[in-house]
């Protein structure tokens, strides 16, 4: 299979706008032209069985030093109103499992499904009492599989996943809804709020961590427009936190990451009437990506908020390359945006096109992948020499037969007015988030963590951190996802959950 791979959220562009022909999305493959087919696991060419994942060793809390019995797990089945779920139970092989197969290996002592907020705080008393791990699990996306644990208990919300409208047009969405609900429940009010592409991320982790989509630049982060959230800390305690109550929790909840601070298990969200949007896309040949990349930059430089483009450069299984921007604009009017990103570019390009009336909203499918994937985020627009350095790293992604995009999200407006210090999030005032994604192509999986590596490289003379929501496991420095947030995020940690229950390894 040799089509193009199209994936991820920016792969989104028109994944999610609702009524979009052209599909792309969570592991799919597609062109942006529209033609859609399921993916292999494995993303084309190699063995589709799932490699097996490496996940670092937990320390343990402090507990009794013995397991529980079976006694135990029945007193704890007893004592929730949610299902113990533990290998041999029939229901085990599918309940422990994440999106990305790779961590189908990892095998917890228990997936304790939670239908109310005082399930959790049992669950967590239940896991300390014996020293066990305690992972919260929403949607299950997480890149380095956090919501795992090997022998430890996965605490999975999924169960808590009701969303209904409050006044004022805030949403109150269970934390463990799935992004597809979400659009769905709020589009039937006429409302939305900016949230990412794939229908089943949860809105848990994405909300945490920032929350990357195509409405950024016109109504900010998802963790934005959170106006409340309630969480069970690690005493078991269920919070409410937000501007005056917990204050320190609910600036951590937003943009801090998840798994880090307790298990959240319900949003308010303010909700935004929702807009009819207008899309562009362009595709040039790929002996004009260097202008592409210069063009988008200046493109994006110079766009209202209502703007929002994004820019993908792909290398192909089969050795070919294309660059493509898609956009948007929020005043349903796109061909003047189409016009201007022709010119800014410079070149004509293969193809171009733009509709009207569509709406944000998810696309595509659920299908599990395995992926490989990386983050640089940028100060400022790059100069000639990163965007050189850019293009030889897809050169040598197409030269692995690599399935490999680098897929460039702009920030700015509506992220860019807020303080870098208003919530955990630090990236308020960078110009874009790049995310290297690969699958493997005809190639190995070595092949695609060498050409992340190359991407990282090529950009690290410009490049001020990552983005939490695209953790990677061999960067696990907190400063490169929290930049100067960092130490105030420790604080909240210590603060609410001292002894270290929630462990997460590769940030705090
Ligand atoms: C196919 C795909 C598409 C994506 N698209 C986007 C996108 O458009 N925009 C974007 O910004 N990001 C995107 N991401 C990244 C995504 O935001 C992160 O992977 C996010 O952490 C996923 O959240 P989750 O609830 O699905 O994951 P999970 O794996 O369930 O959780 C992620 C982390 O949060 C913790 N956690 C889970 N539930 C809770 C809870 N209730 N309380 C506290 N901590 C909890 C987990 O322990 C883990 O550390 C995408 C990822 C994938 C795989």
């Amino acid at each position: 299979m040799t089509g193009r791979v199209v994936q991820r959220r920016a792969l989104l562009g028109a994944a999610l706008l609702t009524g979009v022909g052209a599909v792309a999305g969570c592991g799919r493959q597609s062109d942006l032209n529209g033609a859609v087919g399921p993916a292999p696991a494995d993303g084309g060419g190699g063995s589709t069985a799932p490699p097996v994942a490496s996940i670092p060793a937990q320390r343990l809390p402090e507990g009794t030093g013995s397991g529980p019995t079976p006694a135990d797990w029945r007193a704890l089945a007893e004592s929730i109103a949610g299902t113990v779920i533990r290998p041999g139970d029939p229901r085990y092989p599918t309940a422990h499992q994440l999106f990305d197969p790779v961590y189908d290996s990892v095998l917890p002592a228990a997936v304790v499904e939670c239908v109310r907020p005082a399930d959790v705080g049992v669950t967590l008393g239940f896991g300390q009492r014996f020293g066990l791990p305690l992972v919260g699990r929403s949607g299950g996306h997480s890149y380095i599989g956090a919501s795992t644990t090997h022998g430890g208990i996965m605490i999975d919300v999924r169960p808590i996943a009701k969303i209904a409208f409050e006044p004022g047009h805030v949403a109150r969405i269970g934390s463990g809804a799935e992004l597809g609900a979400v659009y769905k429940a709020l589009g039937a009010e006429g409302r939305v709020i900016p949230a990412g592409s794939c229908p089943s991320v949860g809105i848990a982790g994405l909300a945490l961590g920032g929350g990357l989509s195509l409405a950024n630049r016109a109504f900010g982060l998802t963790c934005d427009v959170i106006e409340q959230v309630q969480v069970v800390t690690a005493d078991g305690q269920i919070r409410i936190a937000n501007a005056d109550q917990n204050p320190e929790l609910f600036w951590a909840c937003r943009g801090g990451g998840g798994g880090t601070l307790g298990v959240v298990t319900a949003f308010w969200f303010k909700t935004e009437a929702s807009p009819l949007i207008g899309t562009f896309r362009a595709e040039w040949a790929w002996s004009n990506a260097a202008k592409v990349l210069r063009g988008w930059q200046r493109f994006i430089e110079e766009s209202s908020d209502e703007v929002w483009a994004d820019l993908l450069l792909q290398a192909n299984p089969d050795g070919s390359q294309s660059a493509t921007v898609f956009g948007l604009t929020t005043d349903n009017d796109p061909a003047p945006q189409l016009a201007r990103l022709l010119r800014t570019v410079g070149r004509d390009p293969v193809s171009s096109s733009y509709t009207l009336n569509r709406r944000f909203g998810p696309s595509g499918t659920d299908q599990r992948t395995v992926f490989y994937a990386g983050t640089d985020i940028l100060g400022n627009p790059l100069p000639e020499a990163g965007i050189d350095a850019v293009v030889a790293a897809m050169n040598k992604a197409a030269a692995s037969r690599l399935a490999a995009t680098a897929i460039w999200d702009p920030l700015g407006g509506a992220v860019g007015r807020l303080a870098v210090d208003a919530t955990a999030f630090p990236w308020r005032k960078s110009f874009a988030s790049i995310q290297w994604y690969a699958t493997r192509g005809r190639a190995t999986a070595q092949a695609a963590r060498d050409w992340i590596d190359a991407g990282h490289r090529a950009v690290a003379t410009w490049a001020v951190g990552g983005y939490v929501n695209y953790l990677e496991a061999d960067r696990t420095n907190g400063a490169l996802y929290f930049d100067g947030n960092v130490e105030r995020l420790r604080a909240a940690k210590a603060k609410y959950d001292p002894k270290d229950v929630f462990k997460l390894p590769y940030t705090l």
